[in-house]
């Protein structure tokens, strides 16, 4: 087993420079979501397949939105692995602020640059190589390993892994490995839900000198804003092995997320993405609109968060509420199987143990923990991630492709 390991790691050695051309030309491979047209970059993918003689199947229920699926078996029973991963990457932004245009992949001094390095191209290619490595090792595996690059992520639409995940149920699997960035110091086990709200303050609106007319929609928006602060206060019922672990990883969590991350893990979190009121500074406003970006930890449901909403919107009879997203916050086991494989390889290869932790952001690994498939995540640092100038290591990069080859090659042996 171990001079396989090495055999392994030495195909990653020799492919070093292809690795690197391969993950610059796939963000050359332009997939800005929106629009979220990926069939520029599914193309390359599917040469990279067709080049290794790997066959793979294209599900595209929306045409410019192409998924990906391929799949191998071992000829002894065992344990289905689904390696998955995006196509579909932020948009650029205003490419003035790159050094490095957004669709260069430049490779300057130990990095690679471009919109997707870190979010997830990086992940998507370790998925890929892992996959076609593991492929020339089938005859000696145990069970099935399927390759799943998906479109439609970036903004939760429903073409990618979620049309996968209900109309294909070849690709549930047993366990999902995926590389979103998660910083190498991490392993993500679980995530926060999102619930998106857009409330509507209407009144009559009135002549700036007349505010005694009518009520200020903009005002009223300034207290109901205020009030929705008090949704932090909701109790999450945390499962005791999330809280234990999110007790002992207080510090790696901030470490990897940011300082003050551990405290608002286990919190709802409000977040006002858009006020529009207003016409006219002399104008009592007669309509605002808000978009409102609320997240629910782990242990907490939509139901406990909207009769809260529901009792602030009730003392504002101006006020209307309409839900705009949601899906719920997902966890599996922070000591799963997988979760030691990943930890020994690391090990192994860098002298330390990744440590499990639920994350803020969302992931498609969602998608497998609702159907009780327990899914990982194990990727780069965010460098820039949604930024100008995103990018990720080569050496953080290699080490994801090691991380998900040898932690996959386990789960199969
Ligand atoms: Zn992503």
């Amino acid at each position: 087993m171990m001079d396989q390991k090495k055999m392994l790691l030495n195909w990653i050695e020799q492919d070093r420079e292809a690795l690197i051309d391969f993950l610059s030309c796939f963000i050359q491979a332009k997939s800005p979501n929106p629009p979220g047209d990926t069939r520029e970059a599914a193309a390359y993918i599917k040469s990279f397949l067709d080049a290794r003689g790997l066959p793979y199947r294209v599900i595209a229920p929306q045409e410019t939105m192409p998924n990906i699926v391929a799949s191998f078996e071992g000829p002894a029973p065992g344990p289905h692995l689904v390696l998955n991963g995006h196509i579909d990457v932020f948009p650029a932004g205003d490419s003035d602020n790159w050094t490095h245009g957004p669709w260069s992949g430049a490779v300057v001094d130990g990095r690679i640059y471009g919109r997707g390095a870190t979010d997830m191209k990086c992940g998507t290619t370790a998925s890929i190589f892992a996959y076609a490595y593991l492929h020339r090792i089938r005859d000696q595996l145990k069970g099935k390993l399927t390759l799943t690059c998906v479109s439609d992520e970036e903004t939760f639409g429903p073409w990618g892994a979620r049309y996968l995940l209900e109309h294909h149920p070849e690709v549930h699997g047993d366990c999902c490995l995926n590389g979103e960035p998660s910083s190498p110091l991490t392993i993500r086990f679980g995530e926060k839900g999102p619930l998106w709200l857009a409330f509507t303050i209407q009144t009559t609106g009135a002549h700036g000198a007349y505010p005694h007319v009518s009520a200020s929609a903009t005002k009223i928006a300034a207290r109901l804003i205020v009030e929705l602060e008090s949704l932090a206060d909701i109790q999450a019922v945390v499962p005791a092995q999330v809280e234990a672990v999110s007790h002992r990883n207080a510090d790696l969590i901030d470490e990897a997320l940011g300082k003050g991350a551990a405290e608002i893990l286990h919190k709802v979190t409000v977040n006002i993405g858009v006020i529009d009121g207003g016409l006219k500074v002399n104008m009592v406003p007669g309509t605002c609109k808000l978009e409102v970006d609320i997240r629910l930890p782990v242990g907490l449901d939509k139901e406990s968060v909207m009769a809260e909403v529901q009792k602030i919107v009730a003392r504002h009879p101006e006020v209307s509420c309409r839900e705009i997203n949601y899906t719920p916050p997902s966890w599996c086991d922070p000591n799963g199987e997988m979760v030691r494989y990943i930890q020994q390889n690391v090990r192994a290869l860098k002298g330390f143990e990744p440590q499990p932790i639920a994350s803020l952001g969302g992931t498609d690994a969602r998608l497998w923990r609702y159907r009780d498939v327990p899914a990982y995540v194990y990727g780069p640092f965010p460098r820039n991630m949604g930024a100008a100038d995103e990018n990720v290591e080569i050496e953080e990069f290699l080490h994801v492709v090691r991380t998900h080859l040898l932690a996959a090659y386990d789960y199969l042996c």
